[in-house]
């Protein structure tokens, strides 16, 4: 049997989810395959979603119009805005989820998406045709047109000059048209995006004990990957691992401590009611046909402000020791990190516990967390002593701390081995540079975690469904998005570990606040046909709300006789003569609503705003105390555009450049980077060899 869409996406891990709940809401007809429909969005590891960098690229998924925000919001049992102490620059969202209801949510956000078709089977084969050389003749490979909606709408669509990647010089000789299942399905498209996770010729250790599967208890995916190999596109092999999950009923809780969520109901997404289902109900703007409304009596529904109403569940802490440590020591010949067994490279950044100990043998205990699974199951996820060595050797170590003297385990710990492919082949759109018409996202590119590759696939979508009428790709620029810094990452300069992102990976770290994802992509989702004309509405309203505050501190002037006695009881000095609330807003001391109490007029201004008051409030104050930093990287933001600008592609034949460095050259040659900034980030370009580019350009 052989069906015909605009899009397919191959599994529905976070990349492919988002990819084509992204790729159906703007209008493309799409098929979403996966192996088994009860694992939709399954977090293979800990249950869950943000930290550290990693939230800040969930909030920007969110303000594009994607869905991880929300399904976060709709499951979430502990919240915390990590890195409070310090600079709002490295403030990140995280919360624990239900991971059992995260599953469910996702697949209700899918199963109500319009244009989006799910089905449950296993993808063995891409189909490869040689290539007809240009994009737009793409169409030819479906004979009739399915969605007569989507066609319209995509072909409504602007193209978007400013972040066009459309490599017009270099076409793929060969072009992606279908697949093939194990179920004998045929499905053809325009557009394929691979996002198959962990589970290409995938290889779980426990111990010496070895079986091939994609994650435990699943199987893996074993033809897929040749099938795409056998074209020209790199294949690697990395690895990952995971922890034992415990039974809570053995564990006495009463020997560890407890770490309780934030108080402040905080969430993910932006827009201000829980529930993707109602975003897109009524519309405000133009952009009506981006998302037809959905009538679903959604359990994610949410109140304004609020999250998702899941009791709020503590963490706890405990500790390994030195009992500990010699078990698992004694257990190292059988690691299979260690005894040779396992060849690939894992996250150097989250190593398991033997690792650890090899690597840090002087430190006599290492911190465990103890983390709730879901409101209604005993299961719980023991975070930092992921581990590959058998079980045994788990179980019996873990009984030696006190409060895990009786423990039961449901699952042990395993580390998996998996395939992957060089990232380097990739367009900034995800699309290959070999195939065409194929796009990859998540894992498969060499990342690891769950946001990283909800980012990917949610550009992956979007560009999917634009490719399928030659639309321009969307590229996000490193200073406007981690998701732009990751791809740029990825293509530029390749993976030798899983990459994980890492605030220290942005350059333009005040301007990719957690804060501000709004401001940064809400418009370019709109404008992409993503984020909803509502989103949209939101967001211009806060805008000016913040607007208004700035604007009213930049103008009001202080006396100080209202705020010198406030001043001292906040241990910072009285004013020797009036100044603007702007400038007293400059000391850390100070915030808006510790000074509202002593000016009248400031509290009432706060007072005027009917909604999200505090989230207003506090990105006004983040723009002023910080406007200078934001100043300065901006205009070093605006520096590197101008290179950023240059398109280089097709213009040299780097072999023959002699004044360039030899590392220079075959780097050049092997990456042939569009512009002359993506040229300055691949390791061993050096500042020079781009000096001498800028020359033969005539700069
Ligand atoms: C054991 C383990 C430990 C991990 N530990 C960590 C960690 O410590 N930190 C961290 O950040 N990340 C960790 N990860 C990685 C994290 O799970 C992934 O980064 C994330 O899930 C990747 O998302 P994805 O969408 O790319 O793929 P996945 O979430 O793996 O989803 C892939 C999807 O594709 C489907 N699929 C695969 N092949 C086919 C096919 N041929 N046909 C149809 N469907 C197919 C699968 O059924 C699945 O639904 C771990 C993963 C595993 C398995």
């Amino acid at each position: 049997m052989e069906k015909y869409y605009d899009v397919i996406v191959i599994g529905a891990g976070h990349a492919g989810c988002e990819a084509a709940h992204a790729a159906a809401r703007i209008g493309a007809s799409t098929l979403l395959i996966t192996m088994d429909m009860n694992k939709i969005a399954q977090m293979s590891c800990n249950p869950a979603i943000g930290g550290i960098a990693k939230g800040q690229i969930v909030r920007e998924i969110d303000a594009l119009g994607g869905a991880m925000g929300h399904v976060t919001d709709a499951t979430t049992i502990q919240f915390r805005m990590l890195n409070r102490s310090k600079g709002p620059a490295m403030w990140s969202p995280r919360a624990q989820c239900d991971r059992g209801k995260f599953i469910w949510a996702w697949r209700e956000v899918l199963e109500n998406t319009p244009n989006l078709h799910i089905w449950q089977d296993q993808v063995r084969r891409l189909i490869v045709e040689d290539s007809p050389g240009t994009q737009g003749s793409l169409a030819k490979t479906r004979p009739d047109a399915q969605s007569p909606n989507a066609e319209t709408h995509l072909e409504a669509q602007s193209p978007i000059a400013e972040s066009s990647s459309v490599c017009s010089d270099c076409v793929a000789t060969k072009t992606a048209v279908g697949v093939e299942t194990y179920l004998g399905m045929t499905f053809r498209a325009k557009s394929i995006i691979l996002t198959a996770g962990t589970f290409l010729n995938g290889l779980m250790h426990i111990g010496r004990v070895k079986l091939p599967g994609g994650r435990c208890a699943e199987p893996p995916s074993l033809e897929l990957a040749e099938s795409i190999a056998q074209h020209g596109i790199r294949v690697a092999r990395m690895k990952t691992g995971t922890p034992v999950r415990i039974d809570a009923r053995s564990v006495d809780f009463s020997l560890m401590t407890e770490q309780p969520g934030d108080t402040e109901g905080r969430k993910f997404s932006y827009y201000p009611f829980s529930s993707p289902a109602s975003e897109g109900a009524a519309s405000f703007g133009s952009n009506k046909s981006s998302y037809n409304v959905i009538h679903s009596t959604s359990s994610l529904q949410g109140v304004a402000g609020e999250s998702c109403g899941l009791p709020s569940l503590p963490c706890w802490i405990t500790y390994t020791n030195e009992a500990v440590h010699e078990r698992l020591r004694a257990g190292l010949p059988d690691s299979p990190l260690y005894n040779g067994q396992i060849q690939s490279i894992g996250p150097r950044y989250c190593p398991s516990i033997e690792t650890k100990l090899v690597t840090f043998p002087d430190k006599d205990q290492h911190q465990l967390f103890l983390e709730p699974e879901g409101t209604n199951t005993n299961e719980y996820y023991l975070n930092g002593f992921s581990s590959s060595l058998p079980i045994e050797v788990q179980i019996e170590a873990l009984r030696l701390i006190p409060a895990f003297r009786n423990l039961e385990i449901y699952r042990p710990g395993y580390a998996i081995e998996y395939d992957f492919f060089d990232p380097t082949q990739l367009h900034h759109s995800l699309e290959s540079r070999v195939i065409s018409g194929l796009f990859l996202a998540g894992q498969v590119n060499g990342t690891t975690g769950y946001e990283e590759a909800a980012g990917q696939g949610l550009i992956a979508g979007i560009n999917a469904a634009r490719h399928c009428t030659g639309q321009d790709s969307l590229v996000l620029q490193r200073d406007q998005a981690y998701i732009g810094v990751l791809i740029d990452d990825l293509v530029c300069k390749g993976v030798d570990e899983p990459y994980r992102m890492f605030t220290s990976r942005a350059e333009y770290r005040i301007l990719l606040r957690q804060d501000n994802a709004d401001a940064r992509l809400t418009e370019i989702g709109h404008r992409m046909g993503l984020a909803s004309s509502e989103r949209l509405y939101h967001y211009l309203k806060k805008k000016e709300e913040v607007e208004r505050i700035i604007r009213f501190a930049e103008d009001f002037s202080v006396k100080m006789g209202d705020v010198n006695a406030l001043l001292e009881q906040l241990g910072t000095a009285p004013l020797a003569r009036g100044c603007k609330l702007r400038e007293l807003l400059g000391r850390p001391q100070i915030s808006i609503g510790n000074l509202a109490p002593a000016l009248p007029h400031l509290r009432q201004l706060i007072d005027t705003i009917a909604e999200r008051q505090d989230e207003i409030v506090e990105e006004a104050e983040i723009q002023i105390k910080y406007s200078g930093y934001i100043a300065r990287e901006v205009e070093q933001a605006e520096k590197m555009h101008r290179l950023e600008n240059i398109r280089i592609r097709g213009r040299f034949d780097y072999s023959t450049l002699q004044s360039i460095s030899t590392e220079g050259r075959q780097k050049l040659t092997a990456h042939d980077p569009e512009t002359l900034a993506q040229a300055s980030r691949i390791p061993g370009v050096s500042p020079s060899d781009i000096n001498v580019l800028l020359v033969l350009l005539g700069r």
